[in-house]
């Protein structure tokens, strides 16, 4: 599983644009819960709606689930964004961060996309990823740690 570090190194070096887009997206958390895995690993999953008011404006929906905190937090994440579903989904759920949900789970075409299958974030997880692990409002902020089953 990589760290939202990596990720956010990955899209900055490999498609730089989406590091430049990402400056007009918002963020609108609509649930943030902490619970722990099979494995006992305390587990933050935050779920929203992020919109680019520089692109389409439309929202898309958007889920990171963090092992620990900060940049350094391993992060599990899906965004339902076309440019999520055709760069990135294949690529992350190649370093067991994230699941194929909207793509057809093909691997990438030497003239595709993201030939190189490089794990980058849209411009909507590059966002959030990039916020300092203390912004996201209290008011989500679930104390209690929950079972649950994977
Ligand atoms: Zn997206």
């Amino acid at each position: 599983m990589l760290t939202a570090q990596n990720i956010l190194d990955t899209t900055k070096k490999t498609h730089p644009q989406v590091w430049k887009n990402k400056r007009t997206v918002t963020f609108l958390p609509t649930s943030v819960k902490e619970w722990r895995d099979t494995k006992g690993r305390k587990v933050k999953t935050v779920k929203g709606r992020a919109r680019d008011s520089g692109g389409s404006g439309r929202p898309h929906n958007l889920e990171i689930d963090y092992y620990g905190r900060g940049k350094n937090a391993q992060v599990w994440v899906t965004c339902d964004c076309e440019y999520f579903q055709y760069n990135c989904e294949v690529a992350l759920f190649d370093e067991d961060s994230s699941n194929i949900r909207w793509s057809n789970g093909e691997g990438y075409q030497e003239h595709g996309p993201n030939p190189d299958a490089a794990p980058r974030a849209c411009k909507h997880l590059a966002y959030v990823l990039d916020l300092p692990g203390d912004k996201y409002p209290t008011k989500y902020r679930s104390k209690k740690i929950v079972d649950r089953d994977v």
